[in-house]
């Protein structure tokens, strides 16, 4: 099935669910509310390595935190163009303020694509529109680094009662949460492949605390180490296996929000490095500075993390509700490609922003600084590190035929 026919598919099986999606300019102004409050307090974010509360609050205030959620459970019904749109915008405002918003609705996804059915996941659904629950997202454990298709802490039974020990070792934002939804080995005698999903609320767990976050970037997430134990219900479980989830939903979503609130960071440097050469240059009576040439650099590097977002936001969304489409080796190896592209050529474009601006660039005091976007944006290679993923895909990428034509 092609891009356009499955396009057609999802338009008529949209209509026969739900008719409304939010106003378009009502989206854009409750994020650009969201996106001032952000900026004000970007730079106190990062010194400190604090949450961005008022930033989240307004959020809140603006309702976003549960604006992907179904009409029918309270919700907007956002697509996930609105999603990463909203990533893209915060991403300019405040890297970490973007990052909380991408991994939340992220989250978000899961619950809304697998849990539909589940009255565990439905009220969650509900609470989550209503209430604005903030969710937060464990995958990384123990040493295990970021390979999420292998958990070591198993979920414990006993009878209709299920518990969860576990080794977190990073969990963004996990002391302002509301909830998280954790992978875990489906039983103790399950192998580690054999994973299931969580959705666990702040009054089912306790968070210990086991490390700090003092870190380069992303200092705002404060994505600090826990011990996370949980006491629970089995209906807290998705009732879908979570290799499924993982292909379907959480691995395309992840990497298209994390993609655009990276690509966010990168247009902020980008539009520092503007204002830099046009004061240079009027500076100097119209003479364009020598690092004119790196602006143009990052202006390209922009263009084309851009295009790649959205080439893969189009494939997502047409093929959106079918498995088949989303469970293909071209579909897989590409939106993992984006995620070791996107954070590339987020990072090479800071880098020729840095470049553009010299020194005005590379202090941290002036107007001009992109100190704290290139800090924050070396965190995207590493988020699921680049070589692991490459490694990962390798077979796939072998098996996947060379495209015949330049659009198919
Ligand atoms: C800002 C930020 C926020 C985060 N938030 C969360 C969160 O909320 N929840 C959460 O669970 N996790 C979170 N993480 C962790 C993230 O999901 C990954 O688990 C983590 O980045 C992986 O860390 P690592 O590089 O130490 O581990 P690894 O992935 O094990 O990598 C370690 C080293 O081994 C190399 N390596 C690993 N595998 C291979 C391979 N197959 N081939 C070649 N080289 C390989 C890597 O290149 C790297 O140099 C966050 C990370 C960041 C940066």
């Amino acid at each position: 099935m092609n891009v356009q026919e499955a396009r057609l598919r999802n338009a008529v099986a949209d209509k026969t669910s739900e008719q409304f999606a939010p106003d378009r300019s009502s989206v854009v102004q409750r994020t650009a509310a969201v996106a001032a409050a952000a900026a004000e307090e970007a730079e106190d974010v990062d010194r400190d390595a604090r949450f961005p509360q008022k930033a989240i609050d307004t959020a809140r205030e603006q309702r976003l935190l549960g604006i992907q959620i179904p009409q029918q459970f309270g919700g907007d019904r956002a697509s996930i163009f609105d999603i990463t749109d909203m990533c893209y915008t915060l991403g300019r405002a405040c890297s970490s303020t973007a990052m909380i918003f991408a991994m939340h609705q992220t989250k978000v996804a899961c619950l809304i694509r697998h849990g539909a059915g589940s009255d565990y996941h439905e009220a969650l659904m509900r609470r989550v529109a209503s209430e604005q629950l903030l969710l937060a997202s464990s995958t990384t454990e123990g040493q295990n680094g970021g390979n999420i298709r292998f958990s070591a802490a198993a979920v414990e039974r006993t009878d209709a009662e299920i518990s969860l020990v576990r080794n977190a070792t990073v969990i963004s934002y996990g002391a302002q949460a509301d909830g998280i939804v954790t992978i875990a080995r489906r039983a103790n005698d399950a192998a580690g492949s054999d994973q299931v999903l969580l959705a666990i609320t702040k009054n089912d767990y306790t968070l210990e605390r086991s490390l700090g976050w003092e870190t380069l970037g992303m200092r705002g997430t404060c994505s600090a180490g826990f011990e996370l134990k949980f006491k629970g219900s089995t209906k807290q479980i998705f009732p879908e296996a979570y290799g499924k989830i993982h292909a379907q939903t959480m691995t395309p979503v992840a990497h298209l929000c994390w993609s655009s609130a990276w690509a966010g960071i990168a247009a902020a440097a980008v539009e520092r490095a503007q204002l830099f050469i046009r004061k240079a240059a009027r500076g100097a009576g119209g003479q364009m500075p020598p690092g004119a040439a790196h602006f143009t650099a990052a202006k390209m590097t922009l263009a084309k993390l851009r295009a790649m977002i959205t080439a893969n936001l189009d494939t997502y969304a047409a093929h959106e509700h079918d498995e088949r489409a989303l469970s293909s080796l071209d579909f897989q190896s590409s939106i993992n490609l984006l995620k070791v592209e996107a954070s590339e050529l987020a990072v090479a474009t800071v880098m020729s922003a840095m470049r553009a601006c010299g020194l005005s660039g590379y202090r941290n005091d002036g107007d001009f600084s992109v100190g704290r976007h290139l800090r924050d944006v070396l965190s995207a290679p590493i988020m699921i590190n680049n070589d692991r993923i490459l490694t990962n895909i390798a077979t796939a990428s072998l098996m996947s035929g060379v495209p015949a034509s330049l659009r198919d």
